[in-house]
């Protein structure tokens, strides 16, 4: 059965159990909607506690061969899964246009930004290996290997439905594990098209599940007692959730969430650069990056390129994603779009100055589009609530401050500490930004400083919770467990006074 179409009826999305795509007995669904046009693309189930135990039962089934698969046969279905996901880049990333609303372009890039990291996997041979000691006392070594947990689950945030499911699913299955993977309620389809690829590229019946829904289901998936590792990315309120109540049951928790990317320009940047690629990061894919640049701090005589920002920001197009040409499309649902404007007008009413405002932007042959044209405030202050709350849209808040230090102080005493960046052409600037900024990315003129999979991604304070990253060398020891074992071995003939290279010894077994 196809997992997402079905003809004559709205299409329903399937769950994933024991290798066969099936609909769900659930009595609660929601809505998948396009969200340039409110078109219904297709309905998912909101799953109960039953059909996650299912689907954890497959997963636990699959576990007993699966964690012996040899490594080839597990590096070679990740090389099988990359080829499959270049066949189908244009055909997922259509699907994610049209159910999360971002430029197919973007979209091209958000199914590669995934990719990699299935490219990478493919490369487990070398990355799992363990490490030996030899002769740690006379005749006696030590190694440790790496060993897969069990049954682990992946629970991901709408904004990037192709990379996010990447950045899990891949990673724990080439390391031996069975997998449940709940997506974004609010477009599980591309998701669901990369687990038809994985079940193409020869992923055997239950080591990858998908199920769908919302709380309930993401905390059966947290509590459950097979379940041996939670990784989650979203919002901060659901992953501290998520992270309290997975730890607590006893399991590895990992949760990447939310943030506040502050960008310090310094006067002496390469003024150009430093504009197109700030408006780049703060305005593309409609602000809803985790990584999206969302405060300017402008230092200094940087202060006088607000009109700048202004012009480069206003020059964007907003239109749907499918149109060539698009810069900025909609924003996820229509809820999403009301909490950015009130955001927007809580901002005027504190005070701030609404250099540019995108709320009523009219998009043509798109009445019913999410849309919200860039916006940029400033004269923003740390107390403000569009400086506190993160944003999540188009929205561009501008601090000023006089010097690098006063910068530094103001990014380190944010509560997010997941991406940040500065432009400038000093050397020495860069290394002192580098050294003393408590933030994970940093980029020093580069906007989005999302590391490439040999690296891993993180996070610090208020964006992370857990030690590990979701891909990378941090996701193989996330899904393994090491074993360290001691081994000495008797040379039986010399025991028994055989001609073993004249070893003579008193050893007893007894
Ligand atoms: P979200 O927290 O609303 O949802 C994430 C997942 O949690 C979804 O699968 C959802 O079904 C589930 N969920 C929602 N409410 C729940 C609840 N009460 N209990 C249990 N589970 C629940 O996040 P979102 O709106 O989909 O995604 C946007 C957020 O994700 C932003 O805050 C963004 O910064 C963050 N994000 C972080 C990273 C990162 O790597 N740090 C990457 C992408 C997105």
């Amino acid at each position: 059965m196809a997992a997402v179409l079905q003809p004559n009826a709205i299409p329903t999305v399937k769950l994933l159990i024991n290798g066969a795509w099936r609909n769900s007995t659930s009595s609660d669904w929601r809505d998948i909607v396009n969200p340039a046009t409110q078109e219904v693309l297709a309905r998912v189930p909101m799953c109960g506690a039953d059909e996650i135990d299912e689907a954890v039962k497959s997963a636990a089934e699959a576990f007993k061969t699966w964690k012996n698969a040899p490594i080839g046969q597990r590096a070679r279905i990740m090389l099988k899964l990359q080829e499959l996901i270049r066949r189908d880049t244009k055909k997922l990333a259509a699907c994610l246009t049209a159910e999360q609303g971002k430029t197919l372009p973007d979209a091209e890039g958000d199914v590669f930004r995934g990719l990699e990291v299935v490219e990478h996997a493919a490369g487990i041979g070398t990355l799992s290996l363990g490490e030996m000691a030899e002769n740690v006392a006379t005749g006696v070594d030590t190694y440790f290997i790496r060993q897969p947990i069990g049954v682990c689950a992946g629970i991901t945030p709408f904004n990037f439905p192709a990379m996010i499911p990447l950045w899990m699913f891949p990673m724990a299955i080439v390391t031996g594990n069975t997998f449940v993977l709940k997506p974004s309620e609010q477009d599980p389809m591309t998701t669901v098209l990369l687990a038809e690829l994985a079940m193409e590229a020869g992923v055997p019946a239950g080591v990858l599940n998908v199920v769908h829904g919302g709380k309930e289901a993401v905390d059966r998936l947290c509590t459950h007692p097979t379940v041996k590792a939670v990784s989650f990315v979203g919002s901060c309120h659901v992953g501290e959730h998520v992270y309290n109540l997975a730890s607590t049951h006893g399991k590895r928790a990992q949760c990447m969430m939310g943030a506040k990317n502050h960008a310090i320009v310094m006067p002496d940047a390469s003024k150009d650069q430093a504009l197109n690629a700030l408006v780049g990061a703060a305005f593309g894919a409609a602000g809803q990056r985790c990584m999206a640049t969302s405060v300017a701090v402008l230092v200094g005589e940087a202060n006088n390129w607000i009109p700048d920002i202004v012009e480069k920001a206003k020059s964007l197009k907003v239109n749907a994603g499918v149109i060539a040409g698009t810069d900025v499309g909609p924003v996820i649902s229509k809820q999403a779009k009301a909490r950015i404007e009130g955001l927007i007008a809580k901002g005027a009413a504190e005070g701030c100055k609404i250099d540019l405002d995108g709320r009523n932007v009219k998009v043509d042959g798109y009445p019913n589009g999410n849309f919200i044209a860039p916006t940029v405030i400033s004269g923003v202050k740390p107390h403000h609530t569009v400086y506190t709350e993160e944003i999540f849209g188009p929205v561009l808040v501008i601090v000023s401050v006089d010097t690098l230090d006063e910068a530094i102080a103001l990014t380190n005493a944010n509560p997010y500490g997941n991406g940040t960046g500065i432009f400038t052409q000093s050397g020495a600037v860069a290394r002192k930004f580098q050294n003393e900024i408590d933030v994970g990315q940093v980029g020093i003129n580069v906007p989005i400083p999302v590391p490439v999979p040999y690296f891993s991604f993180t996070g610090s304070r208020g964006s992370k919770l857990g030690d590990l990253g979701p891909y990378g060398k941090q996701a193989v020891h996330f899904y393994t467990q090491v074993k360290t074992v001691t081994a000495r071995w008797f040379d039986d003939a010399a025991v028994n006074g055989g001609n073993s290279g004249g070893v003579n010894t008193t050893i007893s077994l007894k």
